[in-house]
């Protein structure tokens, strides 16, 4: 988002005042061509005969957002059976769809197996189950390579004691169920977790990992996972995609030569490729002051957009409605009946009721991880489109928080009886009308 003479505006010249005006808040609103030059960025920062980035789709599974990617030319990372199957439907092919579940039952992976997708396995019970079921069906094998990588401990998955993937102590026993099953092994994974600060800490995983690769034979791809680091705030450190590019491009065209194969190299950003495109824009309900804090109330809380209270995650704060205005302190919180607070002591262009303040950052684990709690609707969802602001998701409403809610019949104590409830009764079928 631009400052562009007093207003700000996203690709195209789209200001997203206009879509607050169309769509309603609060809002989330994405731009594609953030997107895609985060694709083409870390698409072009590696030098190597065969490369394919599989979007992460947890971080926002939109399915016009799976379908950009698509277009775009990159495969998909999904976590769930249902992830594959939105996969398939936003027309990805099975080859191109990695599985890379966790801790999921045996029967899951026999139905992304029946979608034809490639499977990950990131367990020794798990292993041996399937190569028993289908020494036929290539697999994907998680490493741990035990690289501690990460600020938080909910998103650090590469350490010692972590639940992800097979110990590359462990190759041993991965080498016995292979050979005593006939299992195929066409790939090598490993994801060490979000947010990973240096080059070296990536190269550390990598050489780990193509030292074990140099034991199975019959590789056609070789994947490293994400936990590219994007910036939230001025003066973040970002994983410098170039350098990293260069540097893993010269290891693996080696590996290459000496392995006698044109391997193909995968990555699976989710972060890196949707979170700075996504913004969260929110309606400001209350400024409330006490002794020593201003507040700003906004219609939403940690039920829309929770990484702040989750992770301790920063988003940057602004008043898109007075870009220019006199820098205050503000602390913005949200609506929620407990403590969900955006952002302490924040500087941000004076605020007025019913300004809007935009969320930065808010394209990855934001929307995805919205959820109804005090029973409120998720917000609508907004692409924005080669200079066009698209709605790509409706606002929830009474219905949806109704749906798949089933009454049973509590006996007479349940029963409206007084005129009064009576009255409630037909203002509640109103309002699931959506007549009121
Ligand atoms: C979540 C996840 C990713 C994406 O991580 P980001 O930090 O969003 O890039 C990639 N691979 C696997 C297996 C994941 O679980």
């Amino acid at each position: 988002m631009n400052l562009e003479n007093d207003r700000y505006r996203l690709s195209g010249g789209v200001d997203p005042l206009d879509l607050v005006e169309e769509f309603g808040c609060p809002l989330y609103v994405y731009d594609a061509a953030i997107m895609e030059r985060q694709y083409k960025r870390i698409r072009d920062a590696f030098k190597v005969k065969r490369l394919k980035i599989n979007y992460a789709c947890k971080a926002l599974t939109n399915i016009n957002v799976l379908k950009f990617f698509n277009q775009l030319g990159a495969g998909l990372d999904t976590v769930s059976v249902q992830e594959v199957e939105m996969g398939l439907h936003a027309g990805f092919q099975p080859g191109e769809i990695i599985y890379t579940p966790n801790c999921v039952s045996i029967e899951e992976i026999e139905e992304a197996t029946a979608l034809g997708v490639r499977i990950n396995i990131d367990n020794l019970s798990i292993l041996e189950q399937f190569g028993q079921i289908h020494p036929d069906v290539p697999v994907c094998i998680r490493i741990n390579p035990h690289i501690m990588a990460g600020g938080n401990s909910k998103i650090s998955v590469g350490h010692i004691d972590s639940k992800f993937g097979i110990s590359f102590h462990q190759m041993p026993l991965v080498q016995r169920i292979v050979e005593s099953t006939g299992l195929k092994v066409e790939g090598l994974h490993m994801h060490t977790g979000s947010g990973i600060l240096d080059a070296d800490v990536f190269l550390r995983g990598a050489e780990i990992l193509l030292n074990v690769a140099k034991d199975f034979d019959d590789l056609d791809y070789i994947d490293f996972g994400s936990g590219f680091k994007v910036p939230f705030k001025e003066g973040d450190i970002e994983t410098d995609i170039e350098e990293l590019g260069v540097k893993i491009s010269e290891r693996f065209n080696d590996f290459c030569e000496e392995y006698g194969k044109d391997v193909c190299l995968m990555f699976e950003p989710g972060k890196f490729l949707v979170s700075e495109a996504g913004y969260f824009l929110a309606k400001v309900n209350v400024i409330k002051q006490t002794t020593s804090t201003v507040f700003a109330g906004i219609d939403s809380g940690l039920n829309h957009l929770i990484r702040p209270m989750f992770y301790d995650a920063y988003h940057e704060i602004t008043n898109i409605s007075k870009p220019n205005g006199k820098k205050r302190f503000y602390t913005v919180v949200g609506y929620i009946c407990e403590t969900d607070t955006f952002g302490i002591n924040r500087r941000i262009s004076e605020i007025n009721e019913g300004d809007v303040l935009c969320l930065h950052n808010a394209g990855a684990y934001c929307f995805s991880m919205a959820s109804n709690y005090n029973s409120r609707f998720r917000p609508a969802e907004v692409l924005v489109y080669e200079g066009k602001g698209y709605l790509i998701r409706e606002r929830e409403n009474m219905e949806d928080l109704m749906r798949n809610q089933i009454e049973i019949d509590l006996g007479s104590k349940g029963e409206p009886t007084s005129k009064g409830s009576e009255d409630k009764k037909v203002l509640i079928d109103q309002l699931l009308k959506g007549t009121s």
